[in-house]
């Protein structure tokens, strides 16, 4: 299954058409796409009997936006593959590292992104949507919290978010458009294995990243069981699970976002993000 945000309505696919939930299901659920997640297994049993003329009398049509524009909490974790922990020269970790992003940086999968400063760097993630509450969970348990997978891109701005003798990874990550997500949610059940998803990032067409799920060095489950154990997941929680090799900050020379250019990241069985960047001036 797959949902999407269509115009601000929350959108069912139907093979290559969208349906709107909320006039498909005669007000039994909401167009809000995050109220969804609040009832997902409902949801889920209500989507399985959708038949073709009920799909046929409610498509809608429009721009696609983030499926999931205000989580309660926008979780990331950092240096979760190996490539990239070396190449920031820092160590490979021994336990997941969890920061925050400010809800307030998240926007949509085509959104232009205005750059306050030099110095921003692109990092593809696979995101995690949570479908239902999640407290201390088993790690063989972890996926059945899941709602689905989507994309996101976790813009940095590298000299802000290693700031200070604690640097806290946040404020840099989460200017206004630092958080990209969509285009749209897939359920775990669509992906041949869930656990190993080709990853990439382009710009302008130039592939920079390109990686696998299956090289995280702590999984979903892994992750959600971590997390879970310190703090609630509430449905609609989002949690970008990391960034495989190949940022800007760790090249030589160092190369960063510029006036004008795509950024394009790509997860396999999901699609792509495409958000062009423009200079502050
Ligand atoms: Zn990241």
């Amino acid at each position: 299954m797959r949902i999407a945000n269509v115009a601000g309505r929350l959108a069912l696919g139907a093979g290559d058409r969208w349906i709107d939930v909320a006039n498909a299901s005669g007000g039994v659920f909401s167009a809000d796409p995050m109220a969804v997640y609040e009832r997902w297994d409902e949801f889920r049993a209500w989507a399985a009997t959708i038949d073709e003329s009920t799909a046929s009398a409610h498509v809608i049509t429009g721009a696609l936006e983030n499926p999931v524009p205000s989580p309660r909490q926008l979780i990331a974790i950092g240096l979760n593959y190996r490539e990239h922990a070396i190449e920031s020269n820092l160590a490979i970790p021994e336990h997941p590292v969890v920061f925050a992003k400010f809800q307030s940086s998240l926007t949509g999968p085509d959104s232009t992104v205005t750059l306050p400063s030099d110095g921003i760097d692109w990092e593809v993630e696979m995101v995690v949507v949570i479908g239902t509450s999640a407290s201390n969970v088993a790690l063989a348990d972890a996926w059945d919290h899941v709602a689905g997978l989507t994309i996101g891109q976790d813009l940095s701005w590298r000299e802000v978010q290693t700031r200070g003798p604690a640097p806290q990874f946040s404020i840099g990550k989460s200017y206004p458009g630092f958080s990209p997500v969509g285009p749209v949610v897939v359920t775990p059940d669509e992906f041949a294995d869930r656990d190993d998803l080709a990853i990439s990032c382009a710009l302008d067409g130039e592939v920079l990243q390109d990686g696998r799920t299956g090289d995280l060095i702590f999984s979903v489950a892994e992750i959600i069981e971590y997390i879970s154990r310190g703090t609630t997941l509430e449905p609609g929680d989002v949690i970008a699970t990391g960034t495989p090799g190949g940022v800007g900050d760790g090249r030589n020379p160092k190369r960063y976002l510029l006036d004008g250019e795509v950024v394009e990241v790509t997860v396999s069985g999901v699609g792509t993000l495409s958000n062009p960047v423009r200079h502050e001036r």
